[in-house]
């Protein structure tokens, strides 16, 4: 494989190696050679035996060269690492370092194991022996010193962009929380740090930066830094995607994987150290799949934000993949397995932190539409309340004009009643004041009309009033004009701005009228043939006379009617009249 200096690898180098145990692993049992033979490692290839907790020896020949060379164990979790230079015959330099003792035990400070090659014009043999409880995993270099430094500086400016990358959208999104305070903006910053840490830590620069004399972290830290990162993952995606409502059985998956992971960080610490790393690492693919699987069943239910997540998820899952199968040595480790879950966070965090961006945009979308809706229901009720009230003061209205109406009509001949007759009276009198009108008055009165019950019965008589009522409201001809039922069989029409010439005219019509038109009573009996006397009278209206004085007048013109033989018309005279017997 070609030089790949974005992960700091020199030039990989040709070894042999064989695992030794007991009182075989020590240097002079393996330069004497035992029983075991060597097997041998290509350049470019790395040794890669998953989980074992056996001792590896690595015997590496280093030809003379003419440059300062230097030599790197490119996988900084090792726990042991030793390193023992053989020139002509002689140990000539010896060093034991791993993440298991502090970082002053390396000759180069360094986050892998970096050593000096101690000749360039000799012949040197590189004793290695690598001793850990985590992936076995032993990529060897041997690099020219300039070449390494110019690798180191682009290997080095990677790793702080991504620490940047985790840094800067740890801090946006939890301005974000802060702002919006859905959960979904907190799991994801308490994820990205996590995943981030997680990370650095596989490339030994947590232990460089951080704790480079305590040793006894790196212990604890790996398995439960992993499960913490698992399980904050975890707790985003189900708050992110609404996994309970969009994706049930989805749920219930993540949340199992979630009760694992949150054992699995207390199992890091209490339970051995190899145990824990197959678990999360186990995990971890696990966690990964499932997550990709629930987004795109919640992306299939209808959920934009679903698509967005699977797209960033997408490199994620490929990168864990590779790097999961890669720890437990289905696959060859390289600098690209190492890479690949690396850039995959980059591009995960940046793709989600877009997502949850435009989670905002929807959620601002949807407010404005219920606030729109709400608007909506608002006014259309305001429109019904307006409607009905003025539907309902509108009916009141009309009932209230009926009832008046009612209350002025005699209910027998629908005509005007006695109290409509007096307040017309009233006003008609004021206004002929005003104007200096006349005003006339008919009193009517039926004649002989106890003797049409007496024969006929009340009811006929009844009929009798109602045709006769007909009769007087044909002959009114002006709109001003109003016939009353004054009382039983008495009637009065009021006629505005009207002079006596003109109300005798009238009356004298409604008595032929009234004597050319028999009543038909219903039945098969004969119809009933009646007469009127009218008294008429007529005033000009000044402040000092009453509106009774027209009354009184037209009721003695009346009588002087009956008493002059009935069916006959009379006016007011002004000289005494005999009262009537
Ligand atoms: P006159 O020619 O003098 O007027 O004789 P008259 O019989 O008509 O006498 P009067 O004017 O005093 O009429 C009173 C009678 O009118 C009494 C009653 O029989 C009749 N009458 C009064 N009001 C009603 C009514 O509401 N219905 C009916 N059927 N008859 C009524
Ligand atoms: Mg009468
Ligand atoms: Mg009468």
């Amino acid at each position: 494989m070609a030089t790949l200096p974005l992960v700091g690898h020199g030039a990989p180098v040709a070894f042999e190696w064989r695992t030794a145990a007991g009182s075989e692993d020590n240097l002079s049992a393996i330069r004497a050679g035992a029983a075991e033979p060597w097997q041998t490692v290509a350049a470019g290839d790395v040794l890669n035996q998953g989980f074992s907790d056996r001792a590896f020896w690595l015997r590496v020949a280093v030809a003379p060269d003419s440059a300062n060379r230097i030599l790197e164990v490119g996988y900084p979790l090792l726990d042991e690492v030793s390193v023992y230079w053989e020139q002509a015959g002689e140990i000539v330099q010896s060093y034991q370092t791993g993440d298991t003792l502090p970082f002053s035990s390396r000759p180069i400070i360094h986050r892998n194991f970096v050593f000096l090659v101690p000749s360039h014009t000799e012949p040197l043999t590189a004793w290695i022996r690598v001793k850990t409880g985590g992936s076995v995993q032993i990529p060897v270099a041997i690099t020219p010193s300039a070449q390494f430094l110019a690798n180191e500086q682009i290997a080095y400016g990677w790793q702080a962009m991504f620490l940047g990358i985790v840094v800067a959208l740890a801090f946006y999104n939890l301005i974000l929380y802060l702002m919006v305070r859905h959960q979904a903006y907190l799991w994801y910053v308490l994820a990205v740090l996590c995943t981030g840490a997680v990370q650095l830590n596989f490339n030994g620069l947590l232990f460089q930066w951080l704790w480079p004399d305590s040793p006894s972290i790196n212990r604890y830290f790996t398995a439960p830094a992993v499960g913490l990162a698992l399980s904050t993952v975890l707790l985003f995606i189900i708050h992110f995607l609404s996994v309970k409502r969009f994706a049930p059985a989805g749920y219930r998956v993540l949340q199992g994987l979630l009760v694992i992971s949150l054992f699995s960080v207390g199992y890091g610490f209490v339970g051995s150290y190899q145990s824990g790393i197959v678990l999360v690492s186990a995990l971890g693919a696990a966690v990964t799949l499932a997550a990709w699987v629930v987004g795109l069943a919640v992306w299939r239910s209808g959920q934009i934000l679903g698509g967005f997540y699977v797209l960033a998820w997408t490199p994620l899952l490929l990168g864990h993949l590779v790097l999961a199968v890669s720890k437990l040595g289905w696959i060859p480790r390289s600098p690209w397995t190492e890479l690949a879950p690396q850039a995959g966070v980059a591009l995960e965090v940046i793709l989600l932190s877009l997502a949850l961006a435009y989670r905002i945009n929807i959620e601002r979308k949807r407010r404005l539409e219920a606030q729109e809706h709400l608007l909506d229901v608002q006014r259309q009720a305001n429109l019904t309340l307006e409607t009905r009230v003025r539907e309902r003061t509108e009916e009141l209205q009309r009932a209230n004009e009926q009832l008046r109406a009612i209350s002025l009509t005699d209910g027998l001949t629908r005509v005007a009643n006695r109290r409509q007759f007096d307040e017309k009276l009233e006003a008609e009198w004021h206004r002929a004041l005003r104007h200096g009108h006349k005003l006339s008055l008919l009193m009517i009165d039926i004649d002989h009309f106890k003797a049409v019950n007496d024969e006929r019965g009340h009811l006929v008589g009844d009929d009798c009033l109602v045709a006769l009522a007909w009769i007087l409201k044909n002959g009114t001809q002006r709109s001003g004009d109003l016939v009353a039922r004054y009382g039983g069989e008495e009637f009065a029409v009021l006629l505005p701005a009207t002079d006596l010439a003109g109300a005798r005219r009238v009356a004298e019509q409604m008595r032929t009228a009234v004597a050319a038109t028999p009543v038909n009573s219903g039945e098969q009996a004969a119809p009933v043939h009646l007469t009127i006397s009218v008294g008429v009278a007529t005033l000009a209206p000044s402040a000092d006379t009453h509106t009774q004085e027209l009354v009184r007048r037209a009721d003695e013109a009346l009588y002087a009617a009956k008493d002059a033989g009935r069916n006959r018309v009379e006016a007011w005279q002004p000289q005494p009249v005999t009262p009537r017997p």
